[in-house]
């Protein structure tokens, strides 16, 4: 069995659209016409102008000298960190922003948990003038001050969501419950390899971009197109998905995924789904999830923003459970360290997720003469509030 999507929309036993019968003919018009619009000539230009010379593409693979002699291995950084806005998030939101210009859709939805992705949307969307609303928990508003003050400058409407927890899933309910109202002219907005078919097959293709350049540019410095590791991240595991794409069928190439482990894996705060989860249902498609035995969702923990989430991509739960990848549970404090370690070696300060995958650098003990590339994910600015408080800078 392979690893790309297959035509119900599934990767092994996990994705689909189980979604409520009122989105049909939203989602039926994307998967209908997704394929098409990408793979146009005049998508495909229009996105790769708008990668090179405004998202600031091809990002630099970089030989990272120190870190490699402290690991006794060949590490390369691929400098996600270096686009516009800060990390790799902004590659799916051009390539959505396209794809509803090509429906004539007018208006953009999306949610956001701690606001990257809804500064990466209200950003495209301040590009082509296109009307943007982003959900947000009334909790995540407060926390995440500095970017909701950013999508507000970009001219985006953000709107508090005061049910539930009023975080990340009820602003995602409130997403889609927009989106049944107006299945007309709006386009929904989704920001990692999540949701119902097509949208992680369509965001895992906008972000191949990473795993098409590590090709190109590994060769260029190696003789070599492939990494003998593979490294990455995983959240919703959009980044990650990017990095591995070109690789998913090469077995000469071990696939390593990062996720969260909080406070410890057996600490009850963590979110270490795919080795903690169950198969479920969440925000459309059949995954692993953190859920209780009432088939509650658990709530999520990790001093990373961007890891924070309760389930995982499908194409994840498939690459997991397959034995495709290896998954490493790094906790806060193991994060906190690499993050520490890349900025000394380096000069590079990491977002907290990115310091994930990091971590796991100290786990898989590579060779001397391996290649390792990492997928350096995101920049640390935006963490420099949790670095300073917990590293006692
Ligand atoms: C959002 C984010 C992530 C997690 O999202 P994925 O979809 O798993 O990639 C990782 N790193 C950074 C820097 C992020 O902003």
């Amino acid at each position: 069995m392979g690893y790309k999507v297959d035509a119900e929309g599934f990767y092994g036993e996990y994705g689909g659209a189980y979604i409520p019968e009122m989105l049909y003919p939203n989602i039926r018009e994307l998967e209908n016409n997704y394929m098409k619009i990408v793979s146009s000539d005049s998508f495909q230009n229009k996105f790769r102008l708008l990668l090179r010379d405004y998202a600031g593409r091809p990002t630099p693979l970089f030989r990272a000298e120190r870190l490699s002699a402290h690991y006794g291995t060949q590490i390369f950084l691929k400098r996600e960190d270096l686009n516009h806005t800060g990390a790799h998030k902004i590659n799916n939101t051009i390539g959505q922003i396209l794809v509803a210009t090509h429906l004539k859709k007018k208006r953009i939805i999306a949610e956001t948990g701690a606001g990257q992705h809804g500064v990466a949307t209200a950003t495209v969307c301040a590009l082509t003038g296109m009307e943007c609303i982003v959900y947000m928990g009334a909790l995540d508003v407060e926390r995440q001050a500095p970017n909701v003050k950013k999508m507000k400058m970009l001219g985006a409407e953000v709107v508090p969501v005061h049910s539930g927890n009023k975080t990340l899933k009820d602003a995602t309910n409130e997403a889609i419950r927009d989106w049944i109202s107006h299945p007309v002219d709006t386009h929904y907005i989704i920001g990692s390899v999540v949701g119902p078919h097509p949208y992680p097959d369509m965001v895992t293709r906008f972000q191949s971009v990473i795993s098409e350049e590590i090709r190109i540019q590994l060769m260029e410095k190696t003789g070599r197109d492939y990494p003998d590791y593979l490294v990455a991240c995983v959240g919703g595991g959009s980044n990650a998905a990017g990095a591995y794409y070109h690789y998913l069928e090469d077995r000469r190439v071990r696939l390593i995924s990062a996720e969260a482990a909080g406070l410890g894996v057996d600490s009850g705060y963590t979110a270490a789904t795919s080795l903690l989860g169950r198969p479920g249902i969440i925000h459309g498609s059949r995954t692993l999830l953190m859920q209780d035995d009432d088939g509650q969702i658990e709530e999520p923990y990790s001093i990373s923003a961007g890891l924070d989430y309760p389930g995982v991509g499908p194409l994840h739960a498939w690459l997991a459970e397959s034995g495709r990848a290896t998954v490493y549970a790094i906790t806060d404090e193991e994060a906190l360290q690499a993050a520490m370690l890349c900025t000394r070696k380096e000069g590079i300060i990491p977002a907290l997720e990115t310091a994930h995958a990091l971590a796991a650098l100290e786990k898989i003990k590579p060779g001397i003469k391996d290649v390792v590339v990492l997928n350096l994910s995101g920049r640390g600015d935006k963490d420099m509030e949790t670095y300073i408080d917990k590293l006692e800078i």
